[in-house]
């Protein structure tokens, strides 16, 4: 494979002061996957180096390498700043004050900071950028706990290699991870398996709000704050529960809606199945994403109004990129 030349690699290699890597909020798999393996690679490179996530590391990701060294976001002025997996710092969901700001990122459209931005939207994850990097200023450093931290990254990204996004380049680049260390099993453990009894609890709860539009085009359930309080669980335990709606056959286009009334907003999680691009549906209510999985942030007065923007959004969409039952 052509090694591609990365401007941000000649900027990185030739910074000393310091670096604060930050994920988006709630961060996902690939958002601390990408992240801790820039920041454990960095760090072997004799960097000044921190990694801060505004909502810690859930317990699913808890097992990643360096895990532990994730900080809260804080005060202090890094000279460098780079958000990991998401379209600008606002999605950092709190204010940092960097000097320089860079975005290393597989998400469509966005915010850009300049020429030392790592974009690629056809890129399978944001942690496979990260391995780009790496492989084209020192691929020496490698190790089996950046390998492990970008394959976390990959697979669950791709939904475990299931997902549209899982090319023969994913499959290689999982095939070199695993020959760095990453262990495929142990990564599906740490991850799937290790789930709250209370998480069960709400998973039925979530299940009976099940609800489907357009002809059983889309489908979608509804976390109310309350089922949280009731079983015990926290807003971490609402991660994949939009892959329930999505499973049922002719559903294309899947959400969940999350009250947060701490936020005054309703969150809502887009996910396609085939052809519709639910990132344009996240769009049209503010938020953002790729084709497959997309987010916003609905306000709304009542849980009737959250959804009857939603599915507003939703049809508008369905129509205008031509898809019918
Ligand atoms: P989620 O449904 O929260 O797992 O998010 C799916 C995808 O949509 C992720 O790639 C997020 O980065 C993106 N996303 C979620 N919420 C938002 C938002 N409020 N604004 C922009 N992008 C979002």
């Amino acid at each position: 494979m052509v090694k591609r030349s990365i401007p941000l690699v000649e900027f990185l290699r030739n910074t000393n002061g310091s670096i604060l890597i930050i994920t988006h909020e709630n961060p996902d798999g690939d958002a601390l996957g990408s992240g801790l393996a820039l920041y454990k690679f960095l760090k072997k490179k004799g960097k000044e180096v921190y990694i801060a996530s505004k909502d810690g590391v859930p317990h699913m990701l808890d097992f990643l390498p360096g895990a532990q060294e994730v900080i809260k976001p804080d005060d202090r002025f890094y000279d460098v700043g780079i958000i990991v997996d998401a379209s600008g710092f606002y999605r950092a969901g709190t204010d940092v004050k960097v000097g320089k700001k860079i975005r290393i990122d597989h998400h469509i459209g966005g915010e850009f900071y300049g020429m030392h931005d790592y974009i690629d939207p056809n890129a399978p994850a944001t942690a496979s950028l990260v391995y780009e990097i790496i492989k084209s200023w020192d691929e020496s450093a490698m190790d089996k706990d950046i390998a492990t931290c970008i394959y976390t990254g990959l697979a669950t990204d791709t939904g475990f290699f299931r997902y549209s996004n899982t090319t023969e380049k994913t499959f290689e680049l999982a095939r070199e991870l695993v020959s760095w260390g990453a262990d495929p099993y142990y990564v599906y453990t740490m991850f799937f398996e290790r789930e709250k009894p209370n998480k069960m609890k709400l998973i039925a709860r979530v299940l009976e709000t099940l609800q489907l539009h357009e002809n059983g085009l889309v489908a979608g359930v509804t976390v109310f704050k309350r089922f949280l309080d009731e079983t015990g669980t926290t807003y971490e335990d609402t991660e994949g529960l939009v892959n329930y709606p999505r499973s049922i056959e002719g559903v294309r286009v899947a959400y969940a809606l999350i009250e947060k009334p701490e936020e005054g907003v309703w969150k809502v999680s887009l996910r396609a199945k085939g052809d519709v691009n639910v990132g344009k549906i996240a769009e049209r209510l503010g938020g953002g994403g790729h084709k497959y999985a997309s987010g916003a942030k609905i306000e709304a007065r009542s849980y009737e109004e959250a959804l009857a923007r939603l599915l507003s959004a939703i049809r508008e969409e369905l129509k205008l990129q031509k898809v019918h039952a």
